[in-house]
């Protein structure tokens, strides 16, 4: 058949692995999972009592314009209605985007490491990658600048970045963005953005007023904990929106993930509460880290990319067999390192013990 080039040697996204599989693998009573940056305590309480009493009519199609979640949203940000897009995750914004503006002969300008599907949806559609390394654990912006040319379509900035957690702060965001070309388009994907605390970091809503070529991402997977209704929204200046539109798919959102981010979005408190946990736990694995001289990153998200001082495959299976799934630094290219999500304050202890007798075992404390 006539596939596209690109797609032959293609991977899916590799996901971890399930925790019931592991669970029977090693024969374990409990698993936790620390690997994909969820909300350790879950969606708001006041999200579990409404999806109990649900009682939507899920045999019809939800509103494919979201106008109540859009009005919640634009309520909850100060923005226009026109100014926000809802896609079935961020990740189905970053294909939306990129099969709106990539295909072959133009190029997308990324950091080195990030988030892997910016560079996987660019490649489907045949456009060049520049990936650009980090500089310290950061996005190198002036290098960054350098890369973008006249082919240039879109650039992706994640902040906090996954997976090292480090942020770009607001006076070096408004510099790049005052010399980013106008007619590229600048990604800031925000997927964490409700657990920084440091105030180097401002708010961004006021940018996309000034600058027409930018689109933030914001998503309520992460702090929210609502990862498995798939809810992730762009909010860019009307007319950047109404381009957008047309490639989304008709009903990317469902009437129960629509319903459940208003209420989840409703509960401040909430979140308040789980980014305060997330600090203490994110001081657990600091202190591991200084205790025992491992490299971390800075991290403004709630997971810690840190040194392990072994290989990362072999410390990702050995604690599998002991019941914590986390994302092994070779899968995301940093060999030696680990990415953990921060779990409740007993998880991290836990797992904190149990990586110490790893590492350990692995002779990396000799
Ligand atoms: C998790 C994540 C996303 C995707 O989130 P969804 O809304 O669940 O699709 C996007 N960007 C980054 C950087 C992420 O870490």
């Amino acid at each position: 058949m006539k596939w596209k080039q690109q797609i032959h040697g293609m991977k899916a996204y590799q996901p971890g692995k399930p925790m019931e599989e592991v669970k029977r693998m090693f024969g374990l009573d409990e698993v936790v999972k620390l690997a994909s940056n969820e909300n350790p305590f879950g969606s708001s309480p006041k999200v579990k009592a409404f999806l109990q009493a649900d009682a939507a009519n899920h045999a019809i199609y939800p509103d494919g314009y979201a106008q109540t979640l859009r009005t919640a949203v634009a309520n909850h940000y100060d923005v226009k209605e026109s100014e926000l897009i809802f896609g079935n995750g961020s990740d189905d914004l970053i294909a939306i985007i990129t099969r709106a503006l990539l295909y072959p002969g133009v190029n997308t300008v990324m950091a080195d490491l990030s988030f892997s599907q910016y560079w996987h949806n660019a490649e489907i559609e045949g456009a060049e990658v520049r990936k650009v390394p980090l500089k310290d654990g950061k996005h190198d912006l002036d290098n960054m600048l350098d890369a973008i040319d006249e082919n240039t379509s879109v650039v992706w900035v994640c902040n906090p970045n996954n997976p090292t957690g480090t942020i770009v702060s607001d006076e070096e965001l408004s510099n790049f963005l005052a010399k980013v070309p106008e007619d590229v388009l600048v990604v800031l994907d925000e997927a964490y953005i409700e657990y920084v605390n440091d105030p180097a970091y401002k708010e961004t809503i006021h940018y996309f007023r000034e600058y027409s070529n930018l689109i933030l991402l914001r998503t309520f997977s992460k702090a929210y904990g609502l990862a498995s209704f798939r809810l992730g929204y762009g909010i860019a200046q009307a007319d950047v929106i109404a381009k957008l539109d047309p490639v989304r798919a008709p009903f990317n959102n469902t009437i129960l993930s629509q319903a459940v981010a208003i209420v989840g979005l409703s509960d401040q408190d909430y979140i308040k509460h789980c980014c305060e946990a997330n600090e203490k736990g994110k001081a657990q694995y600091v202190a591991f880290c200084e205790k025992h001289g491992l490299h971390y990153f800075s991290s403004q998200t709630n997971f810690v990319l840190f040194e392990v001082k072994a290989d990362s495959n072999v410390v990702f299976e050995e604690m599998m067999k002991r019941g914590f799934i986390i994302r092994s630094g070779a899968a995301l290219g940093i060999q030696g390192y680990i990415r953990v999500t921060i779990g409740t304050e007993a998880q991290n202890a836990k797992f904190l013990t149990l990586l110490e007798e790893v590492l350990t075992e692995q002779g990396v404390f000799a």
